[in-house]
Parts: C-alpha cells; sequence; structure tokens
C-alpha cells in the first residue's frame, strides 16, 4: 500500500506525524519488514528466546502450567529448544474447555495492559473463552496491518463486510448490521483508520438473503469484499443463475473457513479480482498470512510457534498434512502452550518471494471432519466431494454422517436438478462413498448455517467415542 500515513497532529500534513498507537503499530512493520527475511534458524532462535520469557511468566504466575512443565521435565529457565520443546504436552481444545480459568495466569506485568475475554465458537458449537492482553490485541492488529500492506491496494475504497456482526457493537448498530439495510460506517474503524485516511465500509450479516447482500454489495459502490468463502460463493451462484452483472471488485478477502482451491480459482475467474485469505482464530490471533507474491501461507513466525505435527507427534515434512498446534508468544494473560486448535494444513516448501517465514500450503479441514465406515477406517470427508461439486449447479452441499451406515448429502443446486440430471449425480455421489453406506441425497434452498455465520462441510452424528 503505497498510501501516505494520516497525521495526528493539527495543521500537520507532511510529513505526517502519527499516533502513539499508530507510531507503534508502523514501528512493528518496520521490525517485520527485516524479520521476514531472516533465515528460518534466526527466526526459530529468536522464537525460542521469546519463549523462553514466556515460559518463565507461566512457571511464575500459573500453578498448573507449572506444575504441567515440570511434569514434562521442563521446571527450570533451561536452555530452550526443539526438543526440550516438544516435551511439553499439546493442549487439546477439549482439553482448555476443561480447564478454562486455570490457564489464566494471577498477574502480567503492567505494560501488558488490561485483560479482555474472547469467545470462540469452535467448530463444535461449545464456545471457548480465551483470556487476553492489551499487548496481544496490538499484536492482532499489527498482524492485520502486516496483511493490509500485503495486499491492499488502496485505503480509499469501499469494503463490503458481509460477516456475522463485530463484537462490542452496539445493539443499534448490531441490529442494523442484521437488516436488509445493512449499515454503512464512514472508515474502516481501528486500526487501519489511525494509520490512514480510509474510505467507508458496510456491513450486513451472512444470514440475510444473498440477493439483499448482493443489492447491498452494488448500493454501497464497494471496491473489496469481506466474507466465508461459503457465502462468496453463494454470492457467485447469485449472480451466474440471476445473469447480473457482479460489482467491480479489487479483491476479495476471506477468512474463518477452509478456501478450496477449486472455489479460489472460479472466483478470480469470475469476479475478475484476486482472492486474499486469511489463517486466524480468535484464539491465538493470526496465524498464516497469504503471500503477497506466491499463493503459500507465511506462517507469522514474530508472533506464533507453528507445528504441524503428523500422528505420532513428529513435526511434518513439506508435502505431508498433520495436525496444526500453536503457541502465541506474547499473551501472557492465559499462555496457550502448544494449543492443537483442530484443524490439518498441508506444510509447504520455502517460498520463491524469499521470505524465511515458513509456509503451509493450505489448511486440508478440521481433524474432526472424518467419516468413520463400518470397520472402523476413517476417510477425510473432503476426499469425497471433489466429483460432486464437479456439477456446475451445485452451489453448496453439507455431509452428515447419521450413523456407521447411512450418510447424508444436503445439496443446494442452483439451477435445480431435474429427473434427469439428477441420476448422474446420485450414481457420482454413490461412487464417491462406495463403502457400503446407505446415501440420502435431500435438495434444500439454504444449508443452515451456524449461529458464528460459517458453513461445515461436514457434521458428523456418531457418539464422540467412535468418531474420535
Ligand atoms: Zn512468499
Amino acid at each position: 500500500m503505497a498510501q501516505p500515513t494520516l497525521s495526528q497532529i493539527e495543521g500537520v500534513d507532511f510529513p505526517p506525524v502519527l499516533g502513539a498507537r499508530a507510531a507503534t503499530l508502523m514501528a512493528l512493520q518496520q521490525q517485520f519488514d527485516e524479520t521476514q527475511w531472516w533465515p528460518a534458524e534466526r527466526l526459530r532462535d529468536a522464537q525460542f528466546t521469546q519463549l523462553r520469557l514466556l515460559l518463565a511468566h507461566a512457571r511464575a504466575h500459573n500453578p498448573f502450567l507449572a506444575e504441567r512443565l515440570a511434569a514434562a521435565g521442563l521446571a527450570h529457565d533451561a536452555p530452550l529448544d526443539e526438543a526440550a520443546w516438544c516435551k511439553i504436552p499439546v493442549l487439546s481444545r477439549a482439553e482448555l474447555r476443561q480447564h478454562g480459568d486455570r490457564l489464566v495466569c494471577t498477574e502480567i506485568p503492567a505494560s501488558h495492559g488490561k485483560t479482555s475475554v474472547a469467545r470462540s465458537s469452535g467448530s463444535t458449537g461449545i464456545p471457548i473463552r480465551v483470556t487476553k492482553s492489551a499487548l496481544a490485541q496490538l499484536i492482532w492488529e499489527a498482524s492485520l496491518i502486516r496483511e493490509e500492506l500485503w495486499h491492499r491496494d488502496d485505503p480509499t475504497g469501499t469494503i463490503a463486510r458481509l460477516h456475522p456482526p463485530p463484537s462490542g457493537l452496539p445493539d443499534a448498530l448490531k441490529a442494523q448490521v442484521d437488516s436488509p439495510a445493512g449499515a454503512v460506517a464512514p472508515d474502516w474503524g481501528p486500526p487501519c483508520n489511525i494509520i490512514w485516511k480510509t474510505g467507508r465500509i458496510g456491513l450486513m450479516t451472512v444470514k440475510q438473503d444473498i440477493a439483499a447482500q448482493a443489492a447491498f454489495v452494488e448500493r454501497i459502490g464497494a471496491t473489496y469484499l469481506y466474507t466465508f468463502p461459503s457465502n462468496l460463493q453463494l454470492l457467485k451462484a447469485h449472480y451466474q443463475s440471476t445473469g447480473r452483472h457482479p460489482p467491480r471488485l479489487r479483491s476479495i478477502w476471506t477468512g474463518s473457513e477452509i478456501l478450496s482451491p477449486d472455489l479460489r480459482r472460479d472466483c478470480e475467474a469470475f469476479f475478475g479480482c484476486p482472492v486474499v485469505d486469511t489463517y486466524s482464530t480468535a484464539e491465538t490471533g493470526y496465524i498464516a498470512l497469504q503471500c503477497p507474491e506466491s499463493g503459500l501461507f507465511h506462517i507469522q513466525s514474530e508472533t506464533v510457534k507453528v507445528e504441524i505435527l503428523d500422528p505420532s507427534g513428529t513435526p511434518c515434512l513439506p508435502g505431508q498434512t498433520g495436525r496444526v498446534v500453536v503457541t502465541p508468544l506474547h499473551n501472557f494473560a492465559m499462555p496457550l502452550l502448544r494449543y492443537e486448535i483442530g484443524d490439518e494444513a498441508e506444510v509447504g516448501p520455502p517460498c520463491t518471494c524469499g521470505r524465511g517465514l515458513p509456509t503451509l500450503s493450505r489448511v486440508v479441514g478440521r481433524t474432526t471432519d472424518y467419516l468413520v465406515h463400518p470397520d472402523g477406517r476413517r476417510t477425510r470427508s473432503s476426499q469425497l466431494t471433489g466429483e460432486f461439486t464437479g456439477f456446475p449447479n451445485v452451489v453448496q452441499y453439507q455431509i452428515i454422517q447419521r450413523s456407521l451406515e447411512r450418510i447424508e448429502v444436503m445439496i443446494v443446486a442452483d439451477p435445480p436438478f431435474t429427473p434427469e440430471t439428477r441420476q448422474p449425480l446420485q450414481s457420482t455421489i454413490e461412487r464417491a462413498f462406495d463403502h457400503g453406506f446407505t446415501i440420502d441425497v435431500t435438495f434444500h434452498p439454504r444449508i443452515p448455517i451456524e449461529p458464528g455465520g460459517k458453513l461445515r462441510p461436514f457434521k458428523t452424528d456418531l457418539p464422540e467415542g467412535i468418531r474420535a
């Protein structure tokens, strides 16, 4: 982004003099500009220096973590390396839910600021609460600004944000975001509006009818669109079926769900602009940002340690897929040490852009997105969907494992299937699931989304003991 920053001093335009928080955020960008080129070994060493400080704090101010570290043989502030680090047991989502407040430290350094509680709906819909410091929020904003600098070419553009209302919105404004009128704010809000003179942002919930969402995007003259991949797919189908011209966008930004390579390609071709995807969670902050030059995702090594582990706990090599384990480096309020967030991702090769930040090729799905066969075998559900999502009128789908013998495949189709065109779909699905399951294909005008606005491609009714 080549736009000049915003001076906070009255009567001074050149050179712009930033306010305190904006200056801190931009000073971090200047450091990121250097650290992103460091070789992987130097980044790893710097991470361990920071992790030593995090562990020392956890030992001193959190009896639960102190005991956990001692049991793992890390009772003292000894030199930390990969071998010692791997002794720390991985923290599952279930453990995070179970232990909850015991993971919150009794105190944090005053300079880390006040604490607040972030909530994540999680894939199971059972909320997770994470206590975060003001410093953790600053780090979140620093990654957000980095993404703007990497990908946004014009801060004066208008953003259409098709998403659930952001947390902390006043009730009246929230009601407007939920209404068919949507809400329009004069600027993008913090932290962007303290750094640049930004354009407007329009907010509308994804629960609105897709035609109302499309009308809103057009009405506000959006140049950027931010939404869930599943909602983007609905929007694309809306324009295709109505024959209306899609809005002229500079780029589309997605997050919070898996963006499949097919959907990315189709949307880039249809809307005629790049799709920028991001990988973050409420609990951990930004995990990886899309490279501005390649299609890979750069792990944000300055703020999180990310491990991709195979079933035996060994780090995966490029090309291999494993469980995503994340340690945020700076949230002293509630240190999440080796937190398994419940996703699986593929390790990427060193990036051709030259940045030393390690890469992920893609996030593959949730660790729970497995179909269980009657004989106990497990198949990743997304491996089975490639064929039938190739039908051009299939807009959305959801696979639900009803029992060990029965699967329901919910389909949203536009235009709808006729009795003649249904048969090839039914055969394709039966071939894809050719494992003795009884398959019910059902058609719907729209698939219900989760309370947080996401669409889950796979659900299971199997009890936890069988599906795990
Ligand atoms: Zn790169």
